[in-house]
């Protein structure tokens, strides 16, 4: 696949998390990073993809008309539409998907949490999908030791020979993951339904900078990347 080939590529943005741990009265797609709404960086990085077509945001109950007029206004014009989220991650795609035409051959999710969406990345997690793979996905070797707990009772120690962090964006084959999606069930990503659907997944090289933002720290912490980006 290459870009701009006409086999259309449209991302899914989901943004409806509440971000609870942000301890913010906004949701977290809505918190504050470096002047501007959480959601800016990864619209403003999808918008830039050669890779990307079009892509739909799915946003808090709410926080739809918002979430367009910020679209608007960072001049994201490949923004199709704000839809409602669901109660759990793995509902917000399902609403984000039924926005995606029958014609798009790729889809990319992609959670707005992770506001240093790079170019790179985008382009390997897309340009692998097919040749027999339904879906691939950024990860990273885990380099801390791993534990297994009973509480704050250690009962084993992992081996991490063969273990990752999976991250966003991920990409798949439409068809696979509207089929993945087609029942209730759920998962914390999208690649673990696609999984159970008896798909085959890749694994390609992650990002370090595709910090998931949890907590207030993680916001500082992304806000002095993006500082340094600049
Ligand atoms: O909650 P967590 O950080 O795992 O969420 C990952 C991504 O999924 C975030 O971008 C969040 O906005 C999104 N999400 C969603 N709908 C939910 C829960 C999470 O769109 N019900």
């Amino acid at each position: 696949m290459t870009p701009g080939d006409g086999s259309g590529v449209w991302a899914v943005l989901v943004a409806a998390g509440r971000g609870e741990r942000l301890g913010d009265d906004r949701p977290k797609a809505f918190a504050n990073l470096a002047g501007r709404p959480l959601l800016a960086a990864s619209l403003e990085r999808l918008e830039a993809s050669e890779w990307i077509e079009a892509f739909v945001i799915v946003a808090p109950e709410e926080w739809e008309e918002p979430s367009i007029l910020l679209a608007e206004e960072i001049g994201a014009g490949k923004a199709h539409a704000a839809v409602t989220g669901g109660a759990t991650r793995a509902d917000s795609v399902r609403a984000g998907l039924a926005e995606v035409p029958e014609e798009a051959a790729v889809v990319v999710v992609h959670d707005a949490a992770r506001p240093l969406l790079g170019g790179d990345v985008l382009e390997r997690v897309i340009a692998g999908v097919g040749d027999g793979w339904d879906g691939v996905v950024p990860a990273l070797p885990l380099a801390d030791t791993v534990k297994r707990a009973d509480g704050e009772a250690i009962v084993e120690t992992v081996d991490r020979e063969g273990l990752y962090a999976v991250q966003t964006p991920q990409a798949f084959l439409a068809d696979a993951l509207r089929s993945a999606f087609a029942g209730e069930a759920g998962a914390t990503d999208c690649a673990g339904l696609v999984e159970a659907a008896g798909g085959r997944v890749r694994l390609v090289e992650g990002d370090r900078r595709l910090l998931k933002v949890t907590t207030p720290d993680d916001l500082q912490l992304v806000e002095a990347l993006l500082r340094a980006e600049a």
